[in-house]
């Protein structure tokens, strides 16, 4: 019986050696920083939960380096990799898929309710579960977000710091670039991701108070008009967004609860508010493909009648959108909508990255199902009955998809029935 390896203290310092990636290392050091520095606005003292892909680990060393040099508390990082994750769908026993762990996401709650600061590093493989049962994959992502229920509170409330940044996993790197080889492939990844997270610049934590203080502008600008509704059109597109009694706008950083200023998404390029979950009309098609989970839902077209999805169709995915769609009451209405101009960087750049984070920065979106309490005046004091009032959706579900284009246009709608143009082929006015 071998206990030590349960109690042991001092692992030996072998470094196991990292695999060599086409990845400029100083480029790599500048993401680190900026997570910590200006995604994260780490404060001494503070511990710092991590969840990171196993491929991510160069990022991992770096942003923990420059964590403790902040003077964090204690680094925590939990890792996940394709091939264990593959080896649950194929070999677990089927009724395991009605449960998560509990006890993991209990003490993630506990923690980000403690003043934890929480960084997830994206970079899975996009179609890591493409393969794989939709009925294991809805069930199990059904019970992964019940159980991490209390912990996501804590962070779509904003109790503490957050940040998400991502890392070139070579996996995702050869979905993007499925005809380069594969080194090829993470450099031209890694190189998207540099400049999308703005570490191209000499001192990107400038950079990105530069970028900050336009996204506050485009933020202060919005809430000063106080718009009943968006009046989105383009080709499929014909739909009016009623916005929640007393929303605000929010973009670019803002001060967690606990006092601390975050960049909750690196990279960053939108402005989003709360719709009203009650007053949403017309049909919308998206205008890139939602990569949900590990599959692939592709050109969309829903039609809301007072606030709720009552059509819903896709060329791909479908099957897996109406379960989407099915996981809840709120998972048919709307609880964010976002502008995002239509000559982003990320738009720009062309690339399809199958992922949220980049994605939904590079269009206009909305998102099904839960609302951000954080985008309501005095968010601070409603109670979960008064945001529920003012519009404000509830779900298990957060699930952004891309609606705007180069050929969008969106009208404000105040109260009293005016027009003010917002955006006219996807872009600001
Ligand atoms: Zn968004
Ligand atoms: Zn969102």
């Amino acid at each position: 019986m071998d206990l030590f390896h349960l109690t042991k203290k001092a692992p030996m310092t072998i470094e196991p050696p990292l695999p060599e990636l086409p990845i400029d290392a100083d480029k790599l050091d500048k993401l680190a920083r900026v997570a910590v520095h200006t995604g994260l606005g780490l404060a001494p003292g503070q511990d710092l939960l991590m969840t990171a892909p196993l491929a991510a680990l160069p990022l991992v060393r770096l942003i923990t380096e420059h964590a403790y040099k902040a003077g964090a508390g204690i680094v925590t990082t939990l890792y996940s990799d394709e091939v264990t994750t593959l080896a649950r769908y194929r070999n677990a026993p089927d009724e395991s898929f009605d449960k998560a762990n509990g006890w993991l996401y209990e003490g993630m709650a506990k923690a980000f309710g403690s003043n934890t600061a929480r960084l997830a590093i994206a970079g899975d493989n996009p179609l890591m579960l493409a393969n794989e049962d939709p009925d294991k994959v809805s069930r199990a992502n059904k019970a992964n977000s019940i159980a991490y229920k209390p912990a996501m509170e804590k962070i779509v409330t904003f109790e503490t710091n957050w940040n998400i940044v991502s890392f070139p996993n070579p996996a995702w790197a050869k979905v993007v670039f499925p005809n380069e080889p594969l080194d090829i492939a993470i450099a031209k990844l890694a190189k998207a991701i540099f400049a999308a997270s703005r570490v191209d610049a000499d001192d990107p934590v400038a950079a990105w108070a530069d970028h900050n203080a336009t996204l506050h502008r485009r933020r202060d600008w919005l809430n000063a008009q106080r718009f009943d509704a968006l009046h989105f059109t383009g080709p499929g597109t014909d739909l009016t967004v009623g916005l929640a009694d007393g929303h605000a706008w929010k973009g670019g950083a803002s001060p967690a609860k606990n006092g601390i200023t975050c960049n909750p998404n690196i990279p960053t390029e939108e402005v989003f508010t709360t719709p009203h979950a009650r007053r949403v009309n017309g049909h919308v098609r998206s205008t890139k493909p939602l990569s949900h989970q590990g599959t692939l839902i592709d050109e969309i077209e829903v039609t809301f009648e007072e606030g709720r999805i009552v059509s819903a169709k896709a060329s791909k995915g479908e099957a897996v959108l109406q379960k989407v769609l099915d996981t809840d009451e709120g998972a048919r209405r709307l609880g964010e909508v976002a502008l995002v101009p239509h000559s982003s960087p990320i738009s720009q750049s062309g690339i399809l990255f199958y992922n949220t984070l980049f994605d939904e920065n590079a269009a206009c979106h909305i998102a099904l199902g839960q609302c951000y309490s954080e985008c309501f005046e005095n968010s601070g004091s409603l109670t979960p009955d008064a945001i529920k009032q003012q519009g404000g959706n509830s779900s298990l579900i957060h699930i952004d998809w891309m609606i705007g284009s180069g050929e969008i246009d969106i009208d404000g709608i105040t109260a009293s029935g005016e027009r003010v143009p917002v955006f006219r082929k996807g872009e600001w006015t």
